[in-house]
């Protein structure tokens, strides 16, 4: 039976297999009947007792959490941490398409083929693509990706791709792709990955807040991310808050950053709404060619949704950020020259606002502070790996036209 129950927070309800919703306006939540004992296993698999998979894949993915010397010197904090879910083997880290994407995609698939589930569809802005075009390759899984045509460059994988991947071009950006992956799995009864709304998903990104907590002995009081959906930054929350029904003391604060001039979550959380208004991101298209990190494109972000954004941010009198994108690359630059690893760019936005963070006071010189640079490493991941593009199967020219015509 596992060890978990899958449950609407709102009406209770439980549910079995993979499941993404009932009809309340919630996010299902996983809930751990058992203490976390840590496994002697690489990676998140450590952390296995509280993933809703009850067995391992053979990979090794995961983050690693290390006490900052170089960058706490240079902002003068004295506990800040780093979780690093990049590629840096020395330091036993070993994400293979350098995001932390590559913890949400291995505890996807696992729960996935538990339940029976021989197929996902996932629309992704690049890395989340990337993520499981990696994994179908290394554990022979059929996956459907949708990626909006401007981000193609962003899909390669660490080894020559095989007929497990099957890719889809859209000539629109990351919401149209997302309706194109939605009429994709109605049309072809293909499982829909889900995103947020996948409980496997976020609790695969909630173990870098259990990685950190056992590091660190103590939960952090303060934890920075770069946010386009947010996703990761609701896994932490909920996972700090399942350590806590289980005796750990503290509730982080969330810091979290989005990449002017494109930053809706920011806006709406400035204005005390928990609506995103369009207003909230004008010039929407324009302002998406325009920032630095790609990957933090979202128009629709479970931001309202119970158990979301906005509640988690609420319920830890968080905190939003809005980073320029030089303040990004200048936060880049820095990092790599005092902590000797390069990050992608929504990592460095994540730098750039505890930056901020720090000029504005919000964090004070001895707090315990995670700082999630969620990916990395490119640079030495090439050393030991070839970047094989994944060819397109089909390119989708109007996000509007009958899918039927074109897949075979
Ligand atoms: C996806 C992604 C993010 C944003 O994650 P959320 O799902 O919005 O929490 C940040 N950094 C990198 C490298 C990503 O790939
Ligand atoms: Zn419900």
């Amino acid at each position: 039976m596992g060890n978990y129950q899958l449950i609407c927070p709102s009406c209770k309800t439980e549910f079995t297999g993979y499941t993404l919703s009932c009809n309340c306006p919630t996010l299902l939540r996983t809930v751990y009947n058992t203490p976390l004992k840590l496994k002697s296993l690489p990676g998140l698999w450590r952390f296995l007792d509280w993933l809703p998979c009850e067995k391992q894949l053979d990979t090794k993915a995961g983050s690693i959490v290390y006490k900052s010397l170089g960058l706490a010197k240079e902002l003068g904090l004295t506990n800040l941490h780093l979780a690093f879910t990049g590629y840096w083997p020395e330091r036993n880290a070993h994400n293979l398409t350098g995001s932390f994407k590559d913890l949400e995609s291995n505890s996807t698939v696992a729960w996935a083929r538990e339940k029976g589930v021989n197929a996902l569809t996932i629309a992704s802005a690049g890395n989340t693509a990337r993520a499981f075009a990696h994994l179908a390759n290394h554990v022979e899984y059929d996956a459907f990706l949708f990626v909006p045509e401007s981000c193609l460059e962003m899909l390669w994988t660490p080894e020559p791709p095989t007929e497990n991947i099957h890719l889809f071009a859209v000539n629109g950006d990351y919401l149209e792709t997302i309706e194109t992956a939605n009429k994709f799995c109605d049309t072809k009864c293909v499982q829909n990955e889900g995103g947020a709304k996948n409980v496997a998903r976020r609790d695969g990104m909630g173990t870098v807040m259990l990685d950190a907590a056992f590091t660190m002995n103590r939960l952090p009081t303060h934890y920075f991310q770069a946010i386009g959906s947010g996703t990761g930054a609701i896994a932490c929350w909920e996972m700090a808050t399942r350590l806590q029904t289980h005796g750990w003391a503290g509730n982080p604060t969330l810091h979290l950053s989005q990449n002017a001039p494109f930053v809706p979550i920011y806006n709406a959380w400035k204005a005390n709404r928990r609506q995103i208004l369009p207003e909230d991101m004008p010039n929407a298209e324009r302002s998406i060619k325009q920032i630095h990190a790609v990957v933090l494109s979202n128009r629709s972000p479970p931001y309202s949704v119970g158990g979301g954004v906005y509640e988690a941010l609420s319920n830890t009198q968080g905190e939003m950020y809005s980073v320029t994108n030089k303040e990004a690359k200048e936060a880049g630059t820095l990092f790599e020259s005092v902590e000797e690893i390069d990050l992608v760019p929504a990592a460095e936005v994540a730098v750039a606002s505890l930056i901020q963070s720090v000029e504005q006071n919000k964090v004070l010189k001895d707090d315990w502070i995670l700082l999630n640079v969620t990916g990395g490493g490119l640079a030495r991941l090439k050393e030991d790996f070839g970047f094989y593009p994944i060819q397109p199967e089909a390119f989708i020219r109007d996000p509007n036209q009958n899918l039927e015509d074109i897949l075979t």
